[in-house]
């Protein structure tokens, strides 16, 4: 399954500086704004590991006067940039000096340097940086927007279609709500709004009301969860059609240890499981369809999508088991989404957006490990064929056979963003 791509696999920044410069050479040079292919993403996302930028990027996000940010913010943004600009530029010859490479030409790392702080600028065409966790930065590509598809706005008809084809209707509508309901850890219901549907008309109350379940007093894993209809106190919730926030949920965590070494520990000691364990077990049984991840996160959206993406983390080697109790609510899982912030301090309007980022959109990247590690192969073998986006089955059978942790452990230069959970050793 070796990658077949001429490129050697030893391909150092030497090598990768070589190719920056031959490519620029090919195409006519158009200036500093030429949109990037992904062998140089790999190019720069490997460079970032030979430059210090941290303290530069903080210095500028400082020097930028809130106060007088004017209407062209780009332009803006750029002045400033290129004020701060000498440092990086020396940084950034520095660091590449310092490996004993001094191939690159000042007009070269002048390029890259603009690209570095475009991206760090929140205007750059295509990437911007995230935070994957605290410390780890990752390059992210803005999205596709999904295609509009343009709709009647008015449609007086309605009230004389068929009932059955009215419901019909009104099913789809829960899901098409796109709701947000937010939850602290998946414990407990944080905030959820009134869904539109209730407020259309009385029809629409009726049969959406079927599709909601009423969480008392927002307590998810105590609290009873009973037919939206009961007068009691509680939020309601779709747990298929509403998009659920899971905050900082890691693998049901106790005070920083997964319960799941505590139940395979009491599964192979024939010992009933606690409480707790029960309460997890019974709100698992619902399943969530949609969910929503925040990000820093240690949860990697394709741990819930691909359940052999995950299978370094549901082996236990020492009991010789493979336990996936406490993911049982991701069985039916149908999108993940995520909120990622724009790597910028610098201007609060540019908001933070949501992006569903499972399944892909036609036309979009998808984001899991396998891919991403595919991307910014730059040329060494892999040990898989990358997979389509919309091929599901095999990226299930990739993440089945790829030993992941040995495979993208150990080298930081290559190591893939997922696959992992920060700060978490289990058995
Ligand atoms: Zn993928």
């Amino acid at each position: 399954m070796a990658s077949t791509s001429a490129v050697p696999a030893n391909h150092s920044l030497h090598d990768m500086m070589h190719d920056l410069m031959l490519k620029s050479d090919e195409t006519e040079d158009d200036g500093i704004s030429r949109e990037l292919d992904l062998t140089e993403v790999g190019i720069i996302r490997k460079l970032r590991w030979h430059i210090d930028r941290i303290p530069i990027l903080e210095k500028f996000r400082r020097s930028v006067d809130m106060a007088a940010m004017p209407t062209n913010r780009e332009e803006y943004l750029r002045t400033k940039l290129h004020q701060a600009y000498p440092k990086l530029h020396a940084t950034v010859l520095k660091n590449i000096s310092a490996e004993g490479q001094k191939l690159v030409s000042p007009e070269k790392i002048k390029e890259i340097a603009e690209i570095f702080l475009q991206i760090a600028g929140g205007f750059h065409k295509k990437w911007f940086w995230t935070y994957d966790d605290r410390f780890n930065i990752r390059l992210t590509k803005f999205r596709n927007t999904p295609p509009t598809v343009s709709y009647p706005e008015t449609f007086h008809l309605f009230p004389k279609l068929p009932s059955e084809l009215r419901h019909m209707i009104w099913g789809f509508a829960v899901w098409t709500q796109d709701r947000f309901v937010d939850t602290y850890r998946l414990r407990r219901i944080k905030s959820a709004p009134c869904p539109a549907l209730f407020l259309t008309c009385k029809e629409a109350k009726l049969h959406a009301t079927k599709m909601y379940k009423r969480v008392r007093n927002g307590d998810l894993l105590y609290g009873k969860i009973m037919p939206a209809s009961r007068k009691v106190r509680g939020p309601l919730i779709s747990f298929e059609n509403d998009i659920v926030m899971i905050g900082d949920w890691e693998l049901w965590n106790s005070l920083g240890k997964p319960y799941p070494k505590e139940i395979v520990k009491l599964q192979a000691m024939g010992l009933p499981l606690r409480p707790i364990h029960k309460r997890i077990e019974k709100l698992s049984t619902w399943g969530f369809h949609r969910v929503l991840l925040e990000r820093p996160h240690y949860v990697h959206p394709e741990l819930l999508f691909y359940k052999n993406s995950r299978r370094h983390l549901t082996n236990f080697t020492k009991y010789g088991v493979r336990c996936d109790w406490g993911w049982t609510w991701t069985d039916n899982m149908e999108e993940v989404w995520t909120v990622d912030g724009v790597h910028n301090y610098i201007d609060d309007s540019v908001r933070k957006y949501i992006a569903r980022v499972f399944p892909p959109v036609p036309g979009d990247d998808c984001i899991c490990s396998l891919c991403e590690r595919a991307d910014l192969a730059n040329g060494e073998p892999l040990l898989y064929q990358k997979p389509d986006p919309s091929d599901f089955e095999e990226h299930e059978r990739i993440f089945e056979t790829i030993d992941a942790g040995y495979y993208w452990g150990g080298n930081p230069m290559s190591m893939a963003q997922g696959l992992r959970l920060s700060n978490m050793q289990l058995l």
